[in-house]
């Protein structure tokens, strides 16, 4: 039986629910996972995740279908992400089948908050990996968790997608060109803290970040990818090694290809061309995609498509990567993992 929470206003808040999953690596190995009610981790005060940052996050969602059905959106892509961001910070790697049954379970186990379908809220989930233990020099943890947690969080967009402005950072960057920008690591957002607060306080929704090494070309979102529109029925997205790979972005390019027919690259984004643009957007699994209706950069104000309404390109991307992700358009080929 669903509970009975307000659907319509939940935000994205993190909620106290009955089970989490919870792993131990020791001696080389994972243990057997288990869920657990205690939403408390019991860590030693010396453990490297807390002083050294040797942690890293994932983050995606469980979407109610029409039929009732419980479904995933490429969770391989996720566990695969995790593993990469494992090898950058010498952490045990969470096999994919490991960390895709550990996500079922913890879903399962909390299927009762799996939103409805049609409120267009989802269950979102946050695995976690972290080194601990008894160790306080530099080097890595010998023994880790891999924890998951997961909340009912609300449709981004209730009233349908709003444009919000954004400001270029000039003193700031998020990650070194060759850094932890493309890992999915806490540190990166320790850093962005006080320029998002920056952003936020001067009325933008948040900062487009630069290339590190020569400040010319955008970079990445906060914690969104960056892709833009052209004329010429192009999707543009930037490429670099310090971008964290969005796998929203990565679907909505290869939908971009093979369903609305666009030439999709990936380069170069020069932060003074951003006329050749119509529309612009911001896209991450927590919002899907947020239109970009202006970006402040130096003293010029750029508007896109409007300040007041989404595109006609960006809405039908968002429609068709939520269609599939609710089940009710069907996906390209693996995209889709059933959770019963
Ligand atoms: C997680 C994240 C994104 C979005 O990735 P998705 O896989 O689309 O959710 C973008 N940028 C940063 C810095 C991130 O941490």
């Amino acid at each position: 039986m669903t509970v009975d929470l307000d659907w319509d206003n939940l935000g994205f808040q993190y909620r106290h629910l009955p089970f989490r999953y919870i792993s131990y690596f020791k001696n080389g190995k994972w243990n057997q996972g288990q869920l657990t009610e205690d939403a408390n981790l019991h860590i030693s005060e010396s453990s490297p995740a807390l002083h050294y940052g040797q942690q890293a996050f994932e983050g995606l969602k469980a979407y109610r279908t029409k039929d009732g059905s419980i479904q995933l959106f490429r969770p391989d892509q996720n566990a695969e992400r995790l593993q990469a961001t494992a090898e950058r910070l010498l952490m045990p790697q969470v096999p994919t089948d490991m960390f895709i049954e550990a996500v079922k379970k913890v879903v399962r186990a909390n299927e009762d908050y799996v939103p409805p379908y049609g409120t267009g809220a989802s269950l979102y989930i946050r695995p976690l990996l972290i080194g601990i233990g008894d160790i306080i020099g530099v080097q890595p943890a010998q023994e880790y968790i891999f924890t998951i947690f997961v909340m009912p969080v609300g449709n981004y967009f209730k009233g349908g997608l709003l444009p919000t402005k954004f400001i270029v950072a000039e003193d700031f960057d998020r990650a070194a060109p060759y850094g932890t920008g493309a890992a999915k690591v806490g540190g990166n957002y320790a850093g962005s803290l006080l320029p998002g607060k920056q952003a936020k306080g001067n009325g933008f929704s948040d900062v487009i970040y630069l290339d590190p090494a020569t400040h010319t070309k955008i970079e990445e979102v906060g914690a969104a990818n960056f892709f833009g529109i052209t004329a010429d029925n192009q999707f543009i997205t930037p490429l670099s090694p310090s971008i964290l790979p969005s796998i929203t972005k990565y679907s909505l390019l290869e939908l971009a290809k093979d369903r609305l027919g666009m030439e999709v690259i990936e380069g170069d984004v020069p932060v003074d061309q951003l006329n050749k643009f119509t529309e612009a957007g911001a896209c991450g699994t927590a919002a899907v995609i947020s239109p970009i209706g202006a970006i402040q950069y130096k003293h010029e104000y750029h508007v896109f498509y409007s300040e007041t309404e989404v595109g006609p390109v960006t809405k039908r991307l968002y429609e068709e990567l939520v269609g599939i992700q609710f089940g009710d358009i069907e996906a390209p080929e693996g995209w889709i993992v059933k959770v019963d």
